[in-house]
């Protein structure tokens, strides 16, 4: 199952040269999940071959380097005939806010737009995995972050076992992995638990849109294999993240530490650091050595861990 995250936009509050604004794609096995939308952002996604034919976009919060990409992009979308709805998702306020943004031409769209307001922990599930929002920490907005979590797999079947026990390869593996008794013919009753370890964790990916360094985001984060942090700030500049509800790449990383994550994932620079974001990477990893510093357009895998 491929599971991959990519930086659309790591600019915070206005584009750069380099960096665009707030957007984050995730590609789960086909499936793209959108996560912000700043100005530009359709760009982006054709620029990083990001496919227009996603279901949902997630929104953190509603400040302008958020939100203002989804008018361009919803009316490319009806441009190109679309007619699959789209839901767009966002913390308390939501409809409101999208409700505004129709006046700008997205009254005429060619697809239903369904608008849902989350509050924190109200986990939406999705088959295979669920998407969990957190209460963000950002200046009094509200504001989620949001926790992408794969429900268990299935434990490893041993099959040499099988084949020693005498199970006959076919149906009846597929009973037993699926955890359930099976009698054989000769009367024996087979228990799962014999040819099946224990259940594996699915991957957790972590983002936090803006915020300033929260307990709910070390407890949405415990044990993420990767959490996409925001850092609009360095050291030299930490009352001013106080400030503006934002964070210091070395807030983030100890995040990241306190959390046990596998990887931390630096974004949302302020635009002094735009060209070079050499000296957040290096205050973070004082704190938490696996620290990426993104950039537009990177891309991240993430394997299972066992
Ligand atoms: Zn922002
Ligand atoms: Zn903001």
């Amino acid at each position: 199952m491929s599971l991959a995250l990519r930086l659309l936009g790591t600019s915070a509050s206005r584009p750069t040269v380099e960096r665009n604004v707030s957007s984050v794609a995730v590609v789960r096995e086909g499936e793209t999940l959108l996560f912000d939308c700043g100005e530009g952002t359709q760009r982006q996604m054709m620029r990083y071959g990001v496919s227009f034919s996603l279901r949902d976009i997630f929104f953190t919060h509603f400040h302008a380097d958020h939100l203002i990409g989804v008018v361009g992009l919803l009316r490319t979308m009806a441009l190109q005939g679309r007619t699959e709805p789209l839901r767009l998702w966002g913390p308390r306020g939501a409809t409101r806010t999208i409700r505004r943004a129709e006046e700008f031409g997205m009254d005429r769209l060619s697809f239903t737009l369904e608008v849902k307001e989350l509050e924190p922990d109200q986990c939406i599930e999705r088959g295979e995995y669920d998407i969990v929002p957190f209460a963000a920490d950002h200046r009094g907005a509200r504001a989620v972050g949001y926790a992408l979590v794969e429900h268990d797999r299935k434990g490893r079947f041993n099959p040499d076992l099988a084949r020693e026990l005498g199970i006959p390869e076919g149906p009846l593996w597929g009973e037993i992995h699926r955890g359930r008794n099976v009698t054989l013919d000769d009367g024996r009753v087979i228990e799962p638990t014999v040819l099946v370890g224990p259940a594996r964790p699915g991957r957790r990916i972590v983002i936090t849109g803006d915020t300033r360094p929260s307990p709910a985001t070390v407890a949405a984060a415990r044990g993420a294999d990767l959490l996409v942090h925001e850092a609009t700030f360095g050291d030299e500049e930490a009352a001013r993240a106080v400030e503006t509800g934002h964070s210091t790449a070395r807030e983030a990383a100890e995040v990241a530490r306190d959390a046990g994550v596998g990887a931390l994932l630096l974004t949302h620079f302020s635009a002094r650091y735009s060209r070079d974001a050499g000296d957040l990477g290096r205050e973070a990893r004082e704190v938490f050595a696996n620290t990426l510093v993104g950039k537009d357009g990177f891309e991240v895998e993430v394997p299972y861990r066992s």
